[in-house]
């Protein structure tokens, strides 16, 4: 008997159980929280919704490619809209639209900078290359071993590992607000622009070229249809179930787990989708792969600090659904969260307004705002500082809007440090994993296999390939079919 015991019910978690459950395997989810989804979780308060985590919903054909390995397609659990504009940034001195025609952006582009709309073109064109290059051929790879990353398009590409993103942009364009504009994309990836292979610029083609989406009803319907999948191939999912070990046998293989209340649950392979870090201390130590010192030395993604914001007036006349503030110094800001972990000055942020597009997600004529200010992972999270912060964003934002918004405010909900730690047991309370940089890519991430307890895999953000929300669902592909192959 194959019994699969899956930690998490996060998107890894979630697509490594629908994968091992189609094959056959009987699989059961263990969630600590009391409903699934991981960092993407919903609250609903007063009539407004807000999922809690990823707001952007990039590469689109990630998440159909899911539901096609399972005879479905996207469009069988909801609704998808392209926004356009995509989303829109500000800056001190101007507002840059990111319209979903490449033309127009690119014309956009050309008022700003003389020459620069050609080079965006030709530059989205080379995105184009290397995302069907990783997409196609590398993403796929479990991390095992630096060959992975050889193949014959990869081969003459070796000088993009060598570059970083930011000297690729720089050359081209000199327009600070373009090149901040470019270099967004990949602060998905965790790591600053400076510290990212230029081979990445995929995330440019994955923005302007796939297009920024929105599923109607928020980013937890793909919870709900990643749950049903799951189900609908017999996993069995169980909230409110934290484990708190991974038992392991004198031999050096897996045996189950432990529930916080004390029962002992066979299985014949574990997964965790949980951190990683915090998996491995579910292990008596010698079983651990990686020490403290090792975490302590790895690029997290940033942490955040969040507000959920229920509005009752109407914002869209102004702000799109996705807003990016960076009317501040983004080189300070970024040395704050990687160079000198501290708190901001004036911080950038992002807000974004799902109800500006999307009606079900707030009260008739109301908005929904949720706010997002990366901060270094380990800070200090008090409640004094979340309130500073607070005034401080809208402050701003009333500067844009031209008018107070404070007493507008119904209710505001906040997230930050000790929830990522408490909510979902996230190392020093990292919100979207460890970072890809060049030191940190591929197979010089945490394996999917453990090298010490047989029949153990690890899924998730801070494995392969990385932070997001399609990575995940890749992360959780590739391990299934590592897990398959030991499979009887
Ligand atoms: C604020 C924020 C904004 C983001 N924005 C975007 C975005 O716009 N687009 C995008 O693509 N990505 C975004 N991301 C990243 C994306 O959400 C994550 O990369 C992805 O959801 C991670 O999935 P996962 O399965 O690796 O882990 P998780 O979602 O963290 O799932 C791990 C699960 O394990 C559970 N767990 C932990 N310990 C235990 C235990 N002992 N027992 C049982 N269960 C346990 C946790 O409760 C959690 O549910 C964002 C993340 C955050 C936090």
């Amino acid at each position: 008997m194959n019994k699969v015991i899956v930690i998490g019910s996060g998107f890894s978690s979630l697509s490594a159980a629908s994968y091992l459950a189609k094959e056959g395997l009987e699989v059961s989810i263990f969630e600590k929280n009391d409903t699934p989804g991981g960092r993407a979780r919903q609250l609903k308060r007063n009539g407004y919704t807000f999922d809690m985590g990823p707001s952007w919903y990039w590469m689109p054909d990630i998440f159909e490619n899911f539901f096609q390995d399972f005879g479905k397609t996207t469009s069988d659990f909801y609704e998808l809209e392209r926004l356009d504009p995509g989303y829109q940034i500000y800056f001190k001195d101007k507002l840059l639209k990111i319209y979903a025609d490449l033309d127009k952006l690119c014309n956009t582009f050309e008022e700003i900078e003389k020459g620069s709309g050609k080079k965006l073109s030709k530059f989205i064109a080379k995105a184009k290359e290397n995302y069907k290059i990783a997409i196609g051929k590398v993403v796929m790879r479990p991390g095992k071993s630096p060959l992975e990353l050889v193949t014959p398009e990869t081969a003459v590409r070796v000088g993009q590992f060598l570059k970083s993103v930011s000297d690729v942009i720089h050359k081209e364009f000199k327009d600070e607000a373009l090149r901040a504009a470019l270099e967004f994309p990949v602060l998905f990836l965790g790591a600053k622009p400076e510290n990212t292979p230029s081979f990445y610029i995929f995330m440019n083609y994955a923005d302007y070229g796939l297009g920024t989406w929105h599923p109607k009803g928020g980013m937890y319907e793909i919870v709900k249809a990643m749950v049903s999948i799951a189900e609908s191939n017999g996993v069995k999912i169980h909230t409110s179930s934290a484990v708190s070990k991974i038992k392991v046998s004198q031999s050096g293989k897996v045996e189950g787990i432990v529930l916080e209340d004390g029962s002992f649950l066979e299985a014949d392979f574990v997964v965790s989708g949980a951190d990683y870090h915090h998996s491995e201390t579910l292990l008596p130590k010698k079983y651990r792969q990686y020490s403290e010192d090792y975490w302590a030395k790895r690029t997290f993604a940033p942490s955040s600090l969040l507000f959920y914001v229920g509005f009752n007036k109407k914002l869209a006349k102004t702000f799109a659904h996705h807003n990016l503030f960076f009317d501040t110094d983004f080189k300070a800001h970024a040395s704050d969260i990687y160079d000198k972990p501290n708190w901001p000055k004036e911080p950038l942020f992002y807000a974004n307004f799902p109800s500006a597009s999307d009606e079900s997600m707030a009260p008739k004529g109301k908005e929904a705002g949720f706010f997002l200010i990366p901060i270094a992972p380990g800070i200090e999270d008090t409640q004094e500082l979340r309130d500073k912060y607070f005034n401080k964003i809208i402050k701003r934002l009333e500067d844009f809007y031209g008018e107070s918004l404070q007493e507008h405010i119904e209710f505001t909900e906040s997230f930050c440090v000790n929830d990522f730690v408490s909510e979902y047991n996230s190392y020093k309370g990292n919100a979207y994993g460890l970072a890809n940089t060049l030191r940190q890519t591929a197979f010089l991430r945490p394996k999917l296999a453990s090298k010490k307890v047989s029949n153990l895999f690890f899924t998730g953000q801070l494995t392969v390939p990385g932070p997001g929300v399609p990575p995940a669902l890749i992360s959780g592909k590739i391990v299934s079919e590592l897990l398959l192959k030991k499979s009887v």
